[in-house]
């Protein structure tokens, strides 16, 4: 058997020919596709505005200057993401706080948040950043009343977590990344995600104000729009300090490509899903899909006393599973200054027992029977 990664991208022919064909037309970068992208992608998850950027770290942190974040103010986020969700309110000068996860969705913990908030003044947090982790979405119906109340912004990271949703108290179909719950959502397209780009980003919004910032931030700060003077055919102004953070038409003409089969590959990612679910279930552990919500499945988290055991027994059979994350609050970046402190009991316990099991669409039957058969021979006879 070859080895079985735990997460790979799926490229075929079509895909190849879409980038082949924009490498031989006019624009490369700043062109058609890139727009094209941005519309098809908004369309996909019900948003008004997208922005594409050259990757979700890159809108993240947009994201926050958008929503105005300034030196030393304070945003809550989850232990349990990529350091990313966390690292761009640092590069805005803010502080990140962190609140404990829920133990069996291993989502940011809303009671948590709100204790959290509710420890402090009035106006002490600016907002919320939390994580669709693992695919399974955050209930933002929930986030938003806490949100609004605080007068907070919620930025969600849904880089796991395009094609995933939740149902909300009117039935209505909540879409990750649709805003209608969140000022913005953030999506990722590096390889291990669900659409891949090599690398890329995109962000979402339902506000004119917004979109109009981000694309503004997304390229030098510069416009040739609401100028104050103007000189010429040539004439531009930069207005703010922004950044290049483009994606170019030949990752967008791949995203194009990629994006048309997310649908197809979510529902195989969910009968993937299924089987782990079937042959693990009262045996072990894994990440409970709450009622009424749609997991994208990025990953497929289990829980096991002896995680090391299981991570290198599988390694010997050339099964390479991860494990997603260390809290980002015990990395020493975030050691150093000071957030080890925190109280974080179902995060750090979580981290001691997960890992993820290979999730990607041309996992194969057979691959994947393989996958459990070891996963359950190691855990039973471990016991
Ligand atoms: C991958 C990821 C990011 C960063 O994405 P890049 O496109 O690699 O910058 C941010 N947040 C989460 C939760 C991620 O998984």
């Amino acid at each position: 058997m070859k080895p079985i990664p735990y997460g790979r991208q799926n490229i075929e022919q079509d895909d190849i020919d879409a980038v082949v064909k924009t490498l031989a037309a006019d624009f490369l970068t700043q062109g058609p596709k890139v727009k094209e992208f941005e519309d098809k992608f908004a369309e996909y998850v019900g948003a008004k505005y997208a922005v594409a950027v050259n990757n979700a770290t890159s809108g993240l942190h947009l994201a926050v200057l958008a929503l105005g974040l300034k030196e030393g103010e304070r945003v809550i986020t989850t232990p349990i993401t990529f350091a990313a969700s966390a690292n761009c309110v640092k590069y805005a000068g803010g502080e990140v706080w962190f609140a404990d996860i829920d133990p069996k969705t291993y989502l940011l913990d809303i009671n948590s948040v709100k204790k959290l908030i509710e420890s402090k003044p009035k106006g002490f947090f600016k907002g919320i950043i939390p994580v669709d982790f693992a695919g399974l979405p955050v209930n933002l119906e929930e986030f938003k009343s806490l949100a609004d109340e605080h007068n907070l912004w919620i930025i969600e990271d849904a880089c796991h977590a395009p094609g995933g949703y939740f149902v909300d108290p009117k039935g209505l179909k909540q879409m990750c990344g649709n805003g209608n719950y969140a000022d913005i959502g953030v999506f990722s397209f590096h390889p291990v995600k669900h659409i891949a780009c090599g690398e890329g980003g995109m962000i979402t919004t339902n506000s004119e104000l917004l979109y109009k910032k981000l694309c503004s931030l997304r390229t030098h700060g510069i416009t040739k729009e609401n100028m104050t003077e103007n000189h010429g055919g040539w004439y531009y102004e930069m207005q703010e300090l922004g950044f290049n953070y483009r994606l170019t038409d030949i990752q967008s003409a791949l995203g194009i490509t990629q994006l048309a089969k997310n649908k197809e590959g979510v529902v195989r990612r969910n009968q993937i899903s299924d089987t782990y679910k079937k042959a693990f279930v009262r045996k072990i552990k894994f990440q409970m899909l709450p009622e009424n919500t749609y997991n994208a499945h990025h990953l497929f988290v289990i829980e096991v006393e002896n995680r090391k055991g299981l991570y290198d027994y599988l390694r010997m059979h050339q099964i390479f599973a991860q494990i997603h994350y260390i809290p980002v609050h015990t990395l020493p970046y975030y050691r150093e200054i000071g957030y080890n402190k925190a109280s974080l009991e179902n995060a750090e316990n979580y981290y001691s027992k997960c890992i993820s099991l290979p999730m990607y669409p041309s996992l194969t039957d057979e691959e994947q029977e393989f996958v459990i058969g070891k996963v359950l021979g190691f855990v039973v006879k471990d016991k």
